[in-house]
């Protein structure tokens, strides 16, 4: 199967198996995994943070960077179409009692500083207490600004707010920007970053942050049920992701860029210019989007079938399956 729905459908390869059989392990909860306790600290200082910590999934992570930062009745702001607010569940609100102040989201991924500013409430019993702001990079594939990502940050700093950054995709944007991880996160009190998926990992993000943050977040870590036994299985993972898979990013976005100019050949298809791995494409509202994907399954190729497409390249997706994914698209889109 050519699987273009999301980069998360990436399978480990046989070299990062025989890593994860390999692994030296020990009881995670009693911080007794070699593993573990290794990627951990090598993540923080890819980072430029003081801890690291190694959770079940991106959302978790998100989620337990929320309770950590924010009492019951606090209230973050973020972007309603951030996965923070808008695919997790509401986890914060209903967990947490962390109210959330969603914003709209600009072209760019950026919320806008004026709102931002506005939205943060007065120090005053008829309202809940703004307490940090989350922000997203990538999003929807886009890197958003460095120069805008350091003014949200010194706005929020100049209201006593905290910052988060849910970086899922944060090598993406490294890759895509040439600037240093770190430099992307400076100034964040936490950072949650996804192994699971460009990167290759079959499981696993990590929340940064220092030791204080780190040591609150193993408590609502052990709570949500996150603590995990002998994690170093999926922490050698890990380890061979960051090792071998985030130099090769760069291919998945000259893919991207492939796909997006063969694709803008084809009629009846609107295409946006991919920044990272991710293209979204817009049909004509006259094609039938659920049997083109229907069409295309036969022929081994999967799309999210939806008049507003998001087409996301890979490690399991090459140039020639790209050609091929255009050239059985043409064909049905000529008979359609
Ligand atoms: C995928 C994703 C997450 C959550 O990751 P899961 O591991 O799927 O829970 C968080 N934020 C963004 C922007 C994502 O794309």
């Amino acid at each position: 199967m050519i699987d273009f729905r999301s980069d998360t459908v990436t399978r480990p390869c046989h070299a990062m198996r025989k890593a994860m059989a390999n692994a030296e392990v020990g009881d995670d909860v009693y911080g007794d995994d070699p593993t573990v306790n290794g990627v951990q600290q090598k993540v923080a200082d890819m980072f430029g943070t003081e801890a690291a910590l190694l959770v079940p999934s991106g959302t978790q992570s998100n989620l337990i960077a929320l309770l950590s930062h924010c009492q019951r009745g606090d209230e973050y702001i973020v972007g309603q179409e951030y996965h923070t607010y808008l695919y997790e569940a509401g986890g914060a609100a209903t967990l947490g009692g962390i109210v959330p102040q969603p914003l709209p989201v600009e072209a760019d991924g950026s919320l806008f500083l004026d709102k931002i500013q506005s939205s943060i409430k007065p120090d005053d019993v008829h309202f809940a207490k703004t307490r940090l702001l989350s922000l997203e990079n990538t999003h929807n594939g886009k890197v958003v600004p460095p120069e805008y990502i350091n003014s949200a940050i010194q706005l929020a700093r100049d209201n006593q707010l905290l910052c988060h950054l849910d970086g899922a995709r944060l090598f993406n944007a490294a890759i895509a920007s040439g600037r240093s991880v770190p430099s992307l996160v400076k100034g964040f009190d936490s950072v949650s970053v996804c192994f699971s998926k460009g990167l290759g990992a079959p499981v696993g993000s990590m929340l940064c942050g220092n030791y204080n943050l780190i040591e609150q977040a193993k408590r609502w870590r052990k709570m949500l049920g996150g603590g995990m036994r002998q994690a170093g299985i999926v922490a050698a993972a890990i380890d061979f992701a960051l090792e071998n898979n985030i130099h090769r990013l760069k291919e998945d976005h000259e893919n991207a860029l492939l796909l997006a100019e063969l694709l803008s050949e084809i009629g009846n298809i609107r295409v946006n210019p991919p920044q990272t791995n991710m293209v979204y494409i817009e049909f004509d509202s006259e094609v039938d989007t659920q049997k083109i994907a229907r069409k295309l399954r036969q022929k081994n190729i999967l799309i999210s079938a939806s008049r507003r497409t998001r087409l996301v390249t890979h490690l399991n997706i090459s140039e020639q399956d790209i050609e091929k994914f255009v050239y059985e698209l043409r064909q049905l889109m000529r008979i359609n």
